[in-house]
């Protein structure tokens, strides 16, 4: 499929935040000349966690998982462009790190009494707006209650807590899902956890609003817009630096 043909949360929020890039990688198609290491670090967090909760929606014990950090390690090592990691990065300090955070993820009692697990990158598709192509978006985990109530919950891997700033500006993730999932009552919150040697894990739970899906709403119409009018302004920052073609990017501050 095409840029034009779907939307995503990573494709609305890639163009917010340089529709330069955008426009390399959605619309010319471009190659990233490399895979950042954030990006396989969360990848194989959440590979690691999904499995975990698989388990337990099989009815399966839950496990430890010694070989997490070779795991990951083999994440960081197949990835395809190379990894490039950080100045201050190291690939083997990076595998125990993700290792201690799917660690702290699945310690965290998220299921409780009340959930059990009812999916795993759940797929939820279909229309927002009018104008604009269907959405396609993949919910990490599904739970379902006793009454048959549904919760959303979507991981993040992150440098620092999160501010109700930074919950602010993700938020609309989970109100996009909640639209697309298209369900009378959910429960939608994120389990953030820190790359850190001894990772904080927060549940944020995100309270749906016809106001947050009227801003929603805006802010998708304006991104369509601008994708189809063929508005595709560099927006150069801190952001070069971990972009895939700050190397063909004439605009790049890396
Ligand atoms: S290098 Fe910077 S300005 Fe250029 S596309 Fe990437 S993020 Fe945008």
């Amino acid at each position: 499929m095409g840029a034009c043909e779907y939307l995503s949360w990573s494709r609305v929020q890639l163009y917010l935040r340089c529709p330069r890039a955008f426009w390399y990688r959605y619309i010319e198609g471009a190659p990233s000349s490399f895979t950042s290491s954030a990006l396989v670090l969360g990848s194989a967090v959440h590979d690691l966690v999904g499995e975990h909760f698989g388990k337990l929606m099989a009815g399966e014990a839950a496990e430890e998982m010694p070989w997490a950090s070779d795991f990951i390690g083999a994440c960081f090592d197949e990835a395809d462009p190379a990894v490039k990691l950080g100045a201050k990065e190291d690939r083997d300090s990076l595998c125990d790190l993700g290792a201690a955070m799917v660690t702290a993820l699945t310690d965290h009692d998220l299921l409780g009494d009340t959930w059990s697990v009812a999916g795993i990158e759940e797929l939820v598709e279909g229309p927002l707006i009018d104008e604009a192509p269907p959405f396609v978006g993949y919910i990490d985990l599904l739970m379902v209650d006793d009454t048959g109530q549904l919760g959303v919950v979507d991981f993040k891997t992150t440098k620092s807590r999160w501010s109700n700033a930074t919950l602010r500006e993700n938020s609309g993730q989970l109100v996009l899902y909640d639209a697309l999932l298209d369900a009378t009552t959910t429960h939608c919150s994120f389990l953030t956890v820190t790359k850190a040697k001894a990772p904080k894990v927060q549940q944020l739970t995100v309270e749906g609003s016809e106001q947050g899906r009227e801003q929603l709403h805006e802010q998708v119409r304006h991104v369509w817009r601008g994708i189809e009018s063929g508005t595709f302004p560099a927006h150069p920052g801190w952001g070069c630096g971990y972009c895939g073609y700050q190397d063909r990017c004439p605009h790049s501050s890396a």
